[in-house]
């Protein structure tokens, strides 16, 4: 297994290539996602700087959690179960998967502070993604005005498997403007600044087509 600092090294330096081919001036969050690792792993990440961590299920967040000293910010990324919210809602930084106006009100139930939430979008409508439609986006968000212990954040997609760039592209490039109309409706639950996109095999495309946060796991951590 390769060391996560080189690894590291060699993302960042993808990263920055991506951001001067496009003239991009966002700063990149790396999310370093751990579901796949061990604790040990994780502590490696941590070390290596990376303090911002993603995991998809209750228990390996929760595990992780409780065996790490290190601080380390807790992104939760994957689809949130409403009877889970309980478990994990007050042990996270952000969650990437609001996308169910039942969803929305279990964390505001549940939660002791403000979540930081991406609304996850199905740009590219593939049956088997989570996520909502790009109509159902701007509606939903405005639902959620109600709800005082919830801020949008930003929007969160996947792209879908596909070797093809120009797919991949256009749904980064989809999220970034259905991103930039919800910045225009100046909600103040929901500023929408930030886009989560892009994972080891697409993150340099999401880079060139603005994300702030990308999630990745396999070729980091891996
Ligand atoms: C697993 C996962 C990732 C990381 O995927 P890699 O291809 O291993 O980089 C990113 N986002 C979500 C939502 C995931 O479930």
């Amino acid at each position: 297994m390769a060391r996560i600092i080189d690894n590291l090294n060699t993302i960042s330096k993808k990263i920055d290539e991506a951001k001067k081919r496009t003239q991009a001036t966002q700063d990149v969050t790396i999310i370093a996602v751990t579901k796949q690792v061990s604790t040990e792993r994780a502590v490696e990440a941590v070390e290596a700087g990376l303090n911002h961590l993603g995991e998809n299920r209750p228990e390996g967040l929760l595990s992780k959690k409780g065996e790490m000293n290190n601080q380390a910010i807790w992104h939760y990324i994957g689809s949130l179960q409403s009877r889970k919210v309980k478990q994990v809602i007050n042990e996270i930084d952000y969650l990437h998967s609001l996308d169910r106006f039942s969803l929305a009100e279990e964390i505001n139930k549940r939660a002791e502070k403000t979540i930081k939430c991406f609304v996850q979008v199905n740009v590219s409508g593939e049956q088997t993604k989570h996520g909502l439609s790009k109509e159902e986006v701007i509606p939903f968000i405005q639902s959620l005005q109600q709800f005082d212990k919830i801020q949008v954040v930003g929007l969160m997609t996947m792209a879908p498997n596909t070797e093809d760039e120009t797919i991949i592209r256009h749904v980064f490039r989809e999220l970034k403007k259905l991103q930039q109309d919800v910045v225009e409706l100046n909600l103040p639950f929901a500023p929408c600044q930030e886009l989560s996109m892009g994972m080891s095999n697409d993150f340099d495309i999401a880079v060139e087509e603005g994300a702030t946060f990308v999630r990745i796991g396999t070729a980091l951590v891996g």
